[in-house]
């Protein structure tokens, strides 16, 4: 099977009659094999949520393709394209406990409630939360939280999921901690994955690849150990 493949991508912003407009992203290629995990990493305002929020189809493409399992994902209605989404701050329900957020989407999709548990119970396990269920929102740290948010967005088996800085509000220790777990959940879960951040740690320790951004620009794709010898 295909997986995610961008080709010549180009993202816009209008401009005012004072501003031209900005050119957020400039005729992108990449693509993301099924299974993989793929960083996309530059500093702050290079691009690099642009490209993921055109993917996601939150922002529209100016010029080029995004499609997915070879279908061009223009025709792909956004609530039909079964991608998750995580955010900085993850943004979980206040008044549902902690497995009740994690079987949102479950309960969306009008998934029988045994199984909605034991898919809960597994998941909160794969994140390291196991036991959790049924603990306040309001009850976590900043890291546990971003772990629940995560076992939720996992929980519809999204065929893709898109990390946009999930980790960035937390402190230095906690994040090296986390990049680490994200990538051992995401590979024993086969999610294949598009992570977003501006920390080189975290994105050679989350990726299979890095995809390095610069104003608006893919500059190199390559893996962690080949980034790292030549940098
Ligand atoms: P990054 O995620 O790498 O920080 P962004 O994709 O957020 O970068 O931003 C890329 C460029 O597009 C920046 O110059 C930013 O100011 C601009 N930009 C982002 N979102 C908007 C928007 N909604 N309207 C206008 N300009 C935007
Ligand atoms: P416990 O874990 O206390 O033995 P359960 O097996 O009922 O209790 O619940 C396991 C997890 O499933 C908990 O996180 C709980 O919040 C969640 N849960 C309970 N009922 C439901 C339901 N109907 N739908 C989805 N999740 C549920």
């Amino acid at each position: 099977a295909e997986g995610l493949t961008v080709r010549d991508a180009v993202v816009r912003y209008e401009g005012t009659r004072r501003d031209a407009g900005t050119t957020a992203v400039d005729h992108v290629s990449l693509d993301v094999a099924v299974g993989e995990i793929v960083a996309l990493l530059g500093p702050s305002g290079c691009g690099k949520s642009s490209l993921l929020r055109a993917v996601a189809g939150l922002e529209p493409l100016a010029a080029g393709t995004v499609s997915f399992g070879g279908q061009d994902l223009v025709r792909v209605p956004v609530h039909r394209r079964e991608f998750g989404l995580l955010f900085q701050d993850g943004q979980l329900f206040p008044h549902r406990d902690v497995g009740r957020n994690v079987a949102y989407g479950l309960e969306m999709q009008g998934v029988p409630a045994a199984e909605q548990r034991a898919r809960v119970a597994e998941l909160l396990e794969d994140v390291g939360l196991a036991g959790y269920g049924r603990r306040a929102v309001a009850t976590l740290s900043g890291g546990e939280k971003q772990r629940v948010a995560l076992a939720r967005a996992l929980a519809p088996r999204p065929r893709l999921l898109l990390l946009d800085e999930p980790l960035s509000a937390l402190d230095r220790q906690l994040r090296e901690k986390l990049a680490i777990d994200v990538r051992d959940t995401l590979r024993s879960t086969g999610t294949t994955a598009v992570f977003v951040t501006h920390d080189h740690t975290e994105a050679f320790t989350v990726a299979d690849r890095v995809a390095v951004m610069d104003a608006g620009r893919l500059l190199q794709v390559d893996t962690p150990d080949t980034l790292r010898d030549r940098p």
